[in-house]
């Protein structure tokens, strides 16, 4: 079964064979967001990544989740 690896920047909320969901979270303040983003594993050595401003400090940073 694929799964997503978040090497920085995220927690994973949820995961379930092909689709898996995740909070940002800031790597300076370790804010979580609220809201939940939701995406395909990706797939072996793959790389998602996204960017985003922490919500409470600014820190503008960027999630990666490496598919295994
Ligand atoms: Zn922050």
């Amino acid at each position: 079964m694929k799964k997503g690896v978040p090497t920085q920047s995220a927690v994973i909320d949820h995961q379930n064979g092909s689709q898996m969901s995740y909070k940002n979270k800031c790597e300076k303040c370790g804010t979580m967001s609220s809201s939940i983003n939701t995406l395909s594993v990706p797939g072996p050595r793959q790389m998602y990544t996204n960017n985003f401003p922490c919500m409470k400090c600014g820190n503008q940073q960027r999630v990666e989740i490496i598919g295994e």
